[in-house]
């Protein structure tokens, strides 16, 4: 399992197919619209994983 970096909902990484590269790292989200969110600003979701 993963967390969401949108949303911060846990998602499983072999089921979701939704998924982005920022920086060489994967991401995962539960919906189209989460991923949507983090392409349009990677760093602030990144920074409030902390
Ligand atoms: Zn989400």
């Amino acid at each position: 399992m993963t967390i969401d970096p949108s949303c911060k909902m846990k998602v499983d990484e072999k089921k979701v197919a939704i998924q982005s590269e920022y920086q060489g790292v994967a991401y995962y989200f539960c919906s189209p619209v989460c991923k949507q969110r983090f392409d349009k600003e990677p760093e602030k979701y990144l920074k409030e994983k902390k």
